[in-house]
């Protein structure tokens, strides 16, 4: 999950690799570093974030046109000064940055270390660069050759870019399993990162290296190879990112600003796919995958996270709107505990990233046992899409910060669309029910606005509540995913223990813990189950538990048992998921901002999780 990105070309590295580094920082922040090719070969780095990089590289001789630098989510090795990224070879003249993880490190460590090898670090890193070396003088090899062998040797996940002191004028990147993109600038000049944002404001020309694939930028000139040493043509795509959309537009945190981007974002991931008018629904995978959908017998949809909340919601919709049975599995338990599946059954795999690694693994099992994929991303490009047989993009624009909100609602907006497609092509649906429950989606976005103004209520409450040790989210139907989203987003940034219970299966456990110190959320809005949450509400009320209630505009019943409110406008429960989470992510938020959490970068975690 860590950044990387790495420069060459006629101008000055160092700025452009801190720069780049701060736009990768999402994707890891235990340490930073850089090497630069300057005579020798300059390594700086520092358990830390990129801030801390910079203050350690300060009066330091930085002119260099040839870096590379790494921003670190450590998996091997705890995140201090020695583990950080660069790592060099045993005789210094070899650097390397990795994303991902090397699995059979410890074999070949072990075997390096019978050759004479010194370790510095705990990582498996480490061990990758060494064994390059090892091979260049044990077998003769070029730089580039050593690098494809090596990497015939490894077992797991990586994109690593490499360089050497030997030579000013090369670059060598490679991939598998984890994301890399190469930058084509003018004259001769490359960029190589773990996504386009640190590349975006020098070149727009890009190319997607595929899985083993190696990219050897040598003297101005790019070439791709396999690592079976088979030239491929580079694809050369346009960047359609723009710069404002990767930064702050004067809001404190990115995660705020993409709590407000929600109007916006939820109305391009429906933009142009339905048409109320008419009851149509306008998406590739429903056309082409029409005759598939009429027959499946089953969908299942995997995800990790918050993904695999959106993928809840996702089957309340399918089995509740066209009546497909559907199980929504964990990607990281469903690749390892051998699942039936066929080719009747459609696959649904949801993540924001498009990377994340065990979602990635639970397609490839799928596809072998003959289902079809369909793909539910963010990232345009990234390598769910690729590897699905079809899907959609939730049209959200780039998700920084760390605790995901825009990419949730996205998801869900596009797993209507796709339920009521699908209820269409199976006769489910009249077209005039249809273009109701369209009707009513085309002004969700309008409603999120409205929900927005909860804001200064949030933040009260925020003040309130920010010093609880304990929160329990609650909710039935639809109303059910919203709570463990709305739990999982204060642990994230908050650091407090909550947790999302189905309203009436309190009873069985969570009920315990209730007593006047503990803050109960609860999705109280005028669903199918308002009467039966009412109750829930009654039976935390009667052990003085604290009740912050979800409630419908204009509510009075949940008003008068509940010691706080938040109104929401009203919406068919079909859509609720859409409205009723904004409040949650808000409250989230300024509680965090109360305990002096940093909300864009909570600790442990990382954005895409692109290890398993
Ligand atoms: N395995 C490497 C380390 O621990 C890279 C980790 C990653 O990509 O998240 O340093």
């Amino acid at each position: 999950m860590c950044g990387i990105v790495a420069y060459i070309g006629k101008r000055e590295a160092y700025p452009i690799l801190i720069k780049g580094l701060k736009r990768l920082e999402y994707r890891g922040y235990d340490s930073a570093g850089v090497a630069l090719l300057n005579g020798g070969l300059n390594i700086f780095k520092t358990k830390g974030k990129v801030s801390d990089l910079e203050a350690l590289t300060e009066g330091k001789h930085l002119t260099s046109n040839l870096g590379m630098g790494h921003t670190r989510w450590a998996t091997h090795g705890e995140p201090n000064n020695v583990n950080s990224h660069p790592h060099v070879s045993q005789n210094g003249n070899l650097a390397i940055i990795h994303n991902g993880i090397i699995e059979n490190y410890a074999t070949i460590k072990e075997e390096l270390i019978n050759r004479g090898h010194h370790f510095e670090s705990e990582t498996d890193t480490e061990v990758l660069i060494h064994l390059i070396e090892e091979i260049q003088k044990a077998s003769n090899k070029e730089l580039d050759e050593a690098v494809r062998i090596a990497l015939h040797e490894v077992v797991g996940a990586y994109a690593i870019v490499i360089i050497s002191k030997n030579d000013p004028e090369k670059l060598i990147g490679a991939r598998k399993g984890s994301p890399m993109v190469v930058g084509i600038g003018e004259e001769g000049e490359y960029f190589i990162a773990s996504d386009a944002s640190p590349i975006i404001e020098y070149t727009k020309d890009v190319t997607y290296l595929k899985d083993s694939e190696i990219a050897y930028i040598n003297k101005g000139k790019l070439t791709v190879k396999t690592i079976d040493n088979i030239e491929m043509t580079p694809e050369i795509q346009k960047l359609e990112m723009n710069l404002e959309a990767i930064e702050k537009g004067g809001y404190e945190h990115f995660m705020l600003k993409e709590i407000f981007e929600q109007p916006k974002s939820i109305g391009d991931s429906l933009r142009g796919r339905f048409d109320p008018v008419t009851g149509i629904l306008a998406m590739r995978s429903l056309k082409e995958y029409e005759h598939k959908i009429k027959n499946l017998k089953r969908i299942i949809i995997v995800g990790c996270g918050t993904s695999w909340h959106a993928g809840l919601v996702g089957e309340y919709l399918f089995e509740d709107i066209a009546r497909i049975p559907v199980e929504v599995e964990y990607a990281s338990e469903f690749r390892y505990r051998n699942p039936i599946i066929n080719e009747d059954d459609l696959v649904i795999a949801i993540s924001q990233s498009g990377e994340t690694a065990d979602t990635l693994a639970a397609i490839e099992l799928a596809k072998e046992k003959g289902a079809t994929i369909f793909g539910l991303c963010n990232v345009v490009g990234s390598s769910i899409p690729r590897s699905s047989h079809a899907g959609a993009y939730t049209h959200a624009g780039p998700e920084i910060g760390v605790a995901s909100t825009k990419a949730f609602t996205a998801q869900v907006s596009v797993l209507v669309l796709w339920a009521l497609g699908f209820a269409d092509i199976r006769g489910r649906l009249s077209k005039s029910e249809l273009s109701k429950i369209m009707a009513e989606l085309e002004s969700i976005p309008a409603k999120v606005e409205k929900t927005l103004a909860c804001e200064s209520l949030t933040k009260e409450l925020a003040k309130q509540f920010y010093q609880s040790r304990n929160f329990l989210y609650l909710g039935r139907g639809y109303g059910f995913p919203v709570a463990l989203e709305g739990a999982l987003k204060l642990k994230e940034i908050s650091y407090i223990h909550a947790e999302g219970y189905p309203a009436a299966e309190m009873k069985h456990g969570p009920i315990a813990l209730i007593d006047e110190e503990m803050p109960v959320v609860v999705i109280a809005t005028k669903s199918a189950n308002y009467e039966k949450v009412m109750s829930n509400i009654q039976e935390v009320k009667a052990r003085k538990g604290k009740v912050i209630a979800i409630v419908t505009e204009g509510d009075t019943k949940v008003s008068a048992m509940a010691d706080h409110v938040i109104e929401i406008p009203e919406t068919s429960d079909y859509l609720e998921p859409l409205v009723a989470t904004i409040p949650l992510q808000l409250l989230s938020y300024y509680i965090a901002l109360e305990r002096g959490c940093n909300v864009d970068q909570p600790r442990n975690l990382a954005k895409s999780v692109t290890v398993e």
